[in-house]
């Protein structure tokens, strides 16, 4: 392996220690509250994760729980609720919600200001403007992790995003556009996919396929962002067991990158961060409040 490994760990710390001591000069803790519709057992570990995440950087966090049979009227009506909740300042929907739920009309319902995951079309629409306003985390996430090990400066940097979806391709090339970066968005239609990655000086995978890159789709040099979180069998750990693999083949793209994030241990963690940050930035504009840089 030659490539620096980008430590989540350590960055999405930083962060996290830097929230919390923005939080504690408030005079009164951010609140995010979360929704968790239904019992899905991955939803309910990382709902877990953020409840704690916020209480650990001394924010107020609320659980609301809705059983699998609430209707859409149900959700929405939460949501309502929540957005007239003057302490409530930020609110989370927890994805998939259960078949039969429509999530785009629920997360529509969210107010804008409270919009933490910066999915509402709102929030998009903001992005694409170039406007500020509230960001989905996982691609923020990238492009901290990006800045960090590069000295903050992405300008004329070639992003390859792979994936356009709307929770991270898109959103994630948009956000390098606004960091001065020359953006690829390439997608299942893309034609010789290993070939356009290897224009990448950054390459972020954001597709959900095990170990898709490989090292020989990469300029030597080049920084993979992986986003992916895949499950696949581990037969070497047990009978039965798994393991966490992203998008990007990790030992073969570490041979030939300068730098790239693990999986787990990666983008995950600055996910979660961000949320943090989303929080904190969603309390300052509403309670008019300075923001942090
Ligand atoms: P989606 O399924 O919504 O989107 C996947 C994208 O990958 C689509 O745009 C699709 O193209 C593209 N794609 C699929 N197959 C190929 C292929 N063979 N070659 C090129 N592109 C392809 O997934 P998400 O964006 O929601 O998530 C992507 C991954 O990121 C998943 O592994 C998910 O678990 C992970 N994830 C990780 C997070 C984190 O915190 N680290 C947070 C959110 C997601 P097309 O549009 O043409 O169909």
């Amino acid at each position: 392996m030659t490539a620096i490994r980008i430590s989540g760990k350590d960055i999405s710390a930083d962060v996290r220690a830097k929230v919390a001591a923005e939080v504690a000069k408030l005079p009164v803790k951010p609140c995010l509250a979360v929704i968790l519709v239904g019992e899905d057992p991955a939803s309910e570990v990382y709902v877990r994760g953020k409840l704690k995440d916020t209480e650990e950087a001394g924010m107020i966090s609320v659980h609301h729980r809705l059983p699998a049979t609430a209707t859409q009227a149900e959700v929405e009506d939460l949501i309502a609720g929540l957005n007239g909740d003057d302490n409530v300042d930020g609110i989370l929907l927890q994805l998939p919600l259960p078949k039969g739920l429509d999530a785009d009309a629920a997360i529509e319902r969210i107010d804008p200001s409270k919009d933490v995951d910066g999915l509402t079309e709102v929030s998009a629409g903001r992005l694409s403007l170039g406007k500020p306003g509230l960001r989905s985390c996982t691609p923020s996430g990238c492009v901290i992790m990006a800045k960090r090990a590069l000295g903050n400066d992405l300008s004329g940097k070639h992003v390859v995003v792979i994936g356009r979806s709307i929770l991270v391709g898109k959103p994630a090339a948009l956000l390098f556009l606004a960091e001065n970066c020359t953006v690829t968005i390439a997608h299942s239609r893309t034609k010789d996919l290993p070939a356009v990655c290897r224009e990448a000086d950054i390459l972020v995978p954001a597709v959900g396929r095990p170990q898709m890159v490989k090292g020989d789709w990469l300029k030597p040099g080049a920084m993979v962002i992986d986003v992916g979180i895949n499950r696949i069998d581990a037969p070497e750990k047990g009978e039965g067991k798994t393991r966490l693999v992203g998008d990007a083949d990790f030992e073969s793209c570490a041979d030939v990158a300068g730098y790239i994030t693990p999986v787990p241990g990666g983008v995950g963690l600055m996910t979660r961060a961000c949320l943090l940050v989303n929080t904190l930035y969603a309390a300052c504009a509403r309670r008019g409040w300075q923001a942090p840089e």
